[in-house]
């Protein structure tokens, strides 16, 4: 006799038995997460192998800066920010949507908004309430997260290396593998690209892995950083060749960070690697134009400071001013000159932040290895979702997005290969109370560094799946 039981959301009756195929998920970020909650709902043995103490860190860290999860403009613009890759994705992305995503998070309690840039956060603008419900539901419809495990590669008949907290080896076979085990970027939260060399080694191309999304470094001299380390640069422009991005920055202890330089950085990075220097122009009065400008400071100065006679002219702050004498010690006295420096005032650029600190990783695991199903052609059964991918995209949503989306997709080739329809469920295991064994996720914050507590107690199953009841 067939027991079923029903996810705790979610319109379809899933049914899991021993003889489920299993299917095992690299990482616990969010394309990892999401995967295996579609494969758990599609009625498959899920278990989630995840190297530290708690899932999904990154996800945390985003949730300090408000959680930017997908990003509202028209799905056809949307499907080109992702450089190269956009072909590839475009139909990933078409198949599930900023507007999916939100449904999904709406579905684990957390409704999401349009800010005014059309960025899209969740209503809390915290990552840690989706985690939890997230973490939850996967629980309930038994799905194992086994912290603490790390992914080694695999063995020659295609097992899992995997070790354990104490160094134990451990070799696990799954009918099939997700893996999502992100990119580079910020390595002590989880993500560290060792995966890339593993990888290689069994033949699969992986373009090498950079930073992006990151800041520039900038000598600044010593009085200028102590003075305004952390002050935001706002509505300026910033170029470079012939791109031209606006927005607000912030001077940080070594540079510059935000959203506009991140939208530089790997062009900077390429000219320093071709050239060994790379300037960035900066824009300090972008919606004037240079005869506007030159207008303006054509005034007559009368006996005014040079700092002042800027502030009351052209309206610039303290730290512009202080920016504009570190581009040019000795400024032009002509209005059109000094016009033509405010509206460029050339930045060195010592080096691009590395890894450590950028927002995500360029390359990764060449589409040319994947199949439409996003699955390894030379290690059938083995599909990549998130961060691992060979695709570089801007701040505003499209990363998370794109783990999101990448994750469904992978899963959704794992149950067309392995005829995911739903299998019976194990009736000792709903006798038993056996659910799938929480991760860590009681304690979770925004600080991406949660302590490894015990784990929250599962939500009971739906009283009529516990009944076994249809
Ligand atoms: C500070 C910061 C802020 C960000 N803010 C935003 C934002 O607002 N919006 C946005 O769209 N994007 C943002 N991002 C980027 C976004 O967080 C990532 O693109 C996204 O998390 C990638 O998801 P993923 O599942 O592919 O990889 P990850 O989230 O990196 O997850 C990979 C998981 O795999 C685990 N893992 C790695 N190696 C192993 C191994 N060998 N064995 C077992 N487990 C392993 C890791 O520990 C990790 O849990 C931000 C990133 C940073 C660093």
């Amino acid at each position: 006799m067939l027991t079923e039981r029903r996810p705790r959301l979610g319109a379809a009756a899933i049914l899991v038995s021993p003889e489920s195929p299993s299917c095992a998920i690299l990482g616990a970020g969010p394309a990892g997460l999401v995967a295996a909650d579609r494969l758990a709902r599609l009625g498959a043995r899920v278990t989630v192998y995840e190297h530290k103490p708690s899932p999904a860190r990154k996800l945390l860290m985003a949730g300090r800066g408000g959680l930017n999860i997908t990003h509202s403009e028209s799905l056809d613009k949307f499907v080109t920010r992702y450089g190269a890759a956009s072909a590839r994705l475009e139909p990933i992305l078409r198949d599930f949507p900023p507007d999916a995503l939100r449904a999904f998070c709406a579905e684990l309690g957390e409704e999401t908004f349009v800010g005014s840039s059309g960025r899209v956060f969740p209503k809390s603008f915290k990552a840690a309430p989706l985690l939890r419900a997230l973490l939850a539901r996967l629980a309930a419809n038994g799905v194992t997260i086994a912290t603490r495990h790390r992914f080694d590669g695999f063995d020659e008949e295609g097992a899992l290396r995997l070790i354990g907290a104490g160094g134990e080896a451990m070799l696990r076979r799954a009918d099939a593998v997700v893996l999502a085990l992100g990119g580079a970027s910020w390595p002590r939260l989880g993500a560290d690209g060792a995966w890339a060399g593993m990888l290689a080694a069994t033949g699969v191309a992986v373009t090498p892995l950079a930073p992006a999304n990151c800041g520039v470094l900038i000598d600044w001299p010593e009085a200028f950083r102590a003075a305004f380390e952390g002050a935001p640069l706002k509505t300026i422009a910033l170029r470079h060749g012939e791109a031209r991005i606006a927005g607000d920055v912030v001077v940080t202890r070594g540079g510059l960070e935000g959203g506009p330089v991140y939208a530089l950085a790997s062009a900077l990075r390429r000219a320093i690697e071709r050239d060994g220097a790379a300037t960035m122009l900066v824009d300090l009065r972008p919606t004037l134009s240079l005869e506007a400008l030159a207008a303006k400071l054509g005034r007559e100065r009368a006996k005014q400071s040079f700092a002042n006679f800027l502030r009351k002219a052209a309206g610039l702050s303290k730290l512009e001013i202080a920016l504009l004498r570190i581009a040019a010690p000795t400024p032009p006295e002509d209005a059109q000159g000094l016009a033509a420096l405010i509206k460029a005032l050339p930045l060195p650029i010592a080096a691009t932040a590395g890894l450590a600190r950028a927002i995500s990783t360029s390359g990764g695991v060449a589409f040319d290895e994947l199949n439409e199903d996003l699955m390894l052609k030379r290690l059938p059964g083995a599909f990549v979702a998130g961060e691992m991918l060979d695709f570089d995209a801007p701040t505003g949503g499209y990363l998370l997005q794109a783990a999101f989306s990448t994750g469904m997709a992978a899963a959704r080739g794992v149950s067309r290969r392995l005829d995911l329809k739903g299998a019976p469920f194990s009736r000792s295991a709903i006798a038993s109370g056996e659910r799938g064994r929480s991760a860590p996720c009681d304690s979770l914050d925004e600080s991406g560094l949660p302590p490894a507590k015990a784990a929250a107690p599962p939500p009971p199953l739906p009283a009529r799946a516990a009944r076994g009841e249809r």
